[in-house]
């Protein structure tokens, strides 16, 4: 009796097992980019087209009707903040729509979907019926992922680097003057080093706003629950001649410096971006392009540094902690694409292309899957053609954010070959030579949304299929 009821246990255990990975198999789904690029209103919108599978053509398994239930669960991770969705989704289509908070730390969304079996998976369905995909939606902010480099480098090198870029940026000048009259190799006097590490927030800030990307440390940015505390609390010193005493600002601040990469950076990467499967990164493109090339060449060296992070053999530390697991998908997306009429998508497609060649060479030769595409998560605009002079200008309608008034605007042609924009980046320059890329922040529209329909989106579906399709056939 002992015997055949370890049996049946045993075999009801592996059953068990079988029936969690097969029939209710879990896709992570990482969506991360710079602070503002867009995540919040993506993951919104994804969920409530996946709930409402109206506006999913290019989804297939939307499309054929595969898909026949959506709903929330709880999430399997207890103490990760729960992405807001019910909250974002009501700040986008209420009655007076407005965009939502945008996303400051790690919050995770579990979406079950119920598959119906199609193809060969329809034979075994006749046995299992319909299982469930769960998708569990991990948000977390692109700057965590700019910190991996900080890993490879010492205080001392680190130091000399940002202060070297320092020297280039808009609002670099204040935390150099802030430095003047200090002298790392004097005891630590804890004002000196919160004041310090004041100025220095104040200008990560400051390059942000004037459009850099790598604003790194990114907590200095985001720091949530970290704020103020000494993790926080260094900034960048010229090295002094000589070897400094215990107890020097020099050496403390070398300390936190460590204590925010093994307390801060390595528990992102164990705790989170090591369990992702699939990954979608978000770029405001067209947001880098209104600000200059200078911005542009910065965006093209983070979104460099963030993709290594997916290239395995790129950090030591990384690579052990990996251990051969590799995200299978990675998606580029240039976001608020209802910027642009749809006949210049092409071109903000291709300047995505390029803008990841590099980055995108590596991560494929790492054996995942990548593509980029224009999207809007949720379109706040129509299109509409206006003719002035006897010249037609394909524009773009909608609220405007500032005024709330109506407005068409032309944002002005993207060049049909990328390289010309990259190269005036690449080289340096400081204004684009021959064209002006207006950008404006449009409000989201008021909606009227039929049973079944999720908020309106350019290929919003078409991404998803990219990154979940073969999860849901
Ligand atoms: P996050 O910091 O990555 O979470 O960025 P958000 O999702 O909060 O988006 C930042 C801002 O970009 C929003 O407040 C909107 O102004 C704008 N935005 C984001 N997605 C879209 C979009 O699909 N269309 C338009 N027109 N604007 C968008």
């Amino acid at each position: 009796g002992d015997i055949a009821d370890g049996v049946t246990r045993g075999v009801e255990g592996i059953a068990a097992s079988v029936s969690e990975s097969f029939l209710e198999p879990v896709v992570r789904l990482g969506v991360t980019g710079l602070s503002r690029a867009g995540k919040t209103v993506f993951i919104t919108s994804l969920v409530a087209n996946l709930m409402d599978r109206g506006r999913m053509p290019q989804l297939r398994a939307a499309a054929s009707g595969a898909i026949t239930a959506a709903h929330l669960r709880p999430q399997p991770d207890n103490t990760v903040p729960r992405f807001d969705y019910e909250t974002h989704l009501a700040a986008l289509t209420g009655t007076a729509p407005h965009w939502p908070d945008s996303t400051r730390a790690v919050s995770e969304l579990r979406l079950s979907l119920k598959v119906r079996p199609g193809g060969l998976g329809r034979l075994l369905g006749s046995v299992t019926g319909p299982r469930t995909v769960h998708v569990d939606i991990v948000d977390y902010p692109g700057e965590w992922l700019l910190d991996l480099a900080l890993l490879d480098k010492g205080y001392a090198d680190w130091s000399r680097e940002t202060l070297e870029r320092m020297q280039m940026r808009p609002g670099g000048a204040g935390f150099l003057s802030a430095l003047g009259g200090v002298d790392p190799a004097a005891k630590l006097d804890e004002p000196v080093a919160q004041g310090l590490a004041g100025a220095f927030t104040a200008y990560l800030q400051a390059a942000r706003e004037a459009g850099f990307s790598d604003c790194t440390p990114g907590r200095f940015l985001l720091p949530g629950e970290l704020a103020g505390s000494p993790v926080l609390t260094f900034a960048p010193l010229p090295e002094p001649a000589a070897a400094t005493p215990r107890g020097s600002l020099w050496r403390e601040m070398e300390r936190r410096f460590g204590a925010y990469k093994a307390e801060v950076v390595k528990p992102f990467f164990r705790e989170h971006f090591s369990r992702i499967d699939r990954q979608v990164v978000l770029v405001d493109a067209l947001g880098a392009i209104h600000a200059g090339p200078r911005a542009v060449e910065d965006l093209r060296r983070a979104m460099t540094e963030i993709l290594g992070a997916f290239r395995p053999g790129r950090n030591a530390w990384l690579s052990q902690l990996l251990l051969g697991r590799r995200v299978e998908k990675i998606l580029f997306a240039a976001t608020k694409a209802d910027h642009l009429h749809h006949t210049q998508h092409p071109r903000l497609t291709a300047i995505m292309q390029a803008l990841m060649r590099d980055a995108r060479r590596r991560a494929d030769f790492a054996g995942a899957e990548t593509a980029a595409m224009a999207i809007a998560a949720l379109r706040a605009t129509v299109e509409e053609t206006r003719t002035r002079g006897g010249e037609s200008y394909d524009c773009v309608r909608g609220t405007l954010l500032d005024t709330g008034r109506e407005a068409a605007l032309y944002p002005g042609e993207l060049p049909e070959d990328p390289g010309i924009l990259l190269e005036a980046a690449r080289d340096g320059a400081e204004a684009w030579l021959d064209a002006e890329y207006e950008v404006m922040r449009f409000a989201p529209a008021r909606l009227t949304l039929r049973p079944g329909e999720g908020p309106p989106h350019i290929r919003l579906d078409k991404a998803a299929e990219f990154l979940l399709g073969d999860r849901l056939r």
